[in-house]
């Protein structure tokens, strides 16, 4: 049976780099699933598609085509939108996106299809209740509203993504409402995931702390 280590938390709470340095470390598939959701956001945005659009919006998400390298690059349709979709317009409309049950539905049938036959880590909001309840290894990793959006600040100025604290601090706020109350895939912390509270963490230890665990034994 293939490797499943599954990862859910908010926002800010270092899934995204944590999961790639496991993925490195641990020789593992990194599928980051809130790319995809970003790219049916983009898409929508690029036809010129509001919250009002929504069946347009449902139709395009099982269109397109996304797909990711080994270097965790994005391709939607072939091009490389990897810093597009980490930009303020996706990052403002990719929620609001995330929460059509009809997308969510094609998007987690792509994931599950991108984990075919691979040892996979995979970071999201839904994975370990919803795209795979039964892996083998559940996280969810979580760290203070402040603590979140300062790395997330961070993160964002190295990028060169204009967006200054308080931008961050609220787009950061509406998501995690938003991610907590969606009709189907939200984000829940459940009994059977190993919560780990980042705040007061380096990146190396939470690391660490989670490959003893998946190798372990
Ligand atoms: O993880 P990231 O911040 O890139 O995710 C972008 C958005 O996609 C989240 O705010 C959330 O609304 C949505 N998402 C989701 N389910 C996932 C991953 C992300 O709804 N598994």
């Amino acid at each position: 049976m293939n490797k499943i280590v599954a990862i859910d938390g908010p926002a800010g709470s270092g899934k995204g780099t944590i999961t790639q340095i496991i993925a490195d470390k641990c020789h593992l598939v990194n599928i980051d699933t809130g790319a995809t959701y970003r790219c049916v956001a983009l898409a929508a945005l690029r036809h010129g598609l509001t919250l009002d659009d929504k069946e347009a919006i449902i139709d395009l998400s099982s269109k397109i085509n996304i797909t990711f390298d080994e270097t965790g690059h994005v391709f939607l349709d072939g091009e490389d939108v990897s810093e597009e979709i980490r930009g303020k317009e996706v990052t403002t409309f990719v929620s609001p996106v995330s929460s059509i049950v009809e997308v969510r539905t094609n998007m987690v049938a792509l994931q599950r299809q991108m984990a075919l036959g691979h040892d996979v880590i995979m970071e999201g909001r839904d994975i370990t209740t919803v795209v795979f309840p039964n892996a083998q290894y559940k996280f969810y990793l979580d760290a203070s509203l402040e603590e979140r959006a300062k790395r997330r600040y961070a993160q964002n100025q190295e990028k060169g993504i204009e967006m200054s604290y308080e931008e961050v601090l609220d787009n950061i706020k509406k998501r995690d409402y938003n991610d907590m109350h969606k009709e189907v895939g939200s984000l829940i912390r459940t009994d059977d995931a190993i919560y780990i509270d980042t705040t007061n963490m380096t990146i190396d230890e939470v690391a660490n702390k989670m490959i003893n665990i998946i190798e372990g034994d």
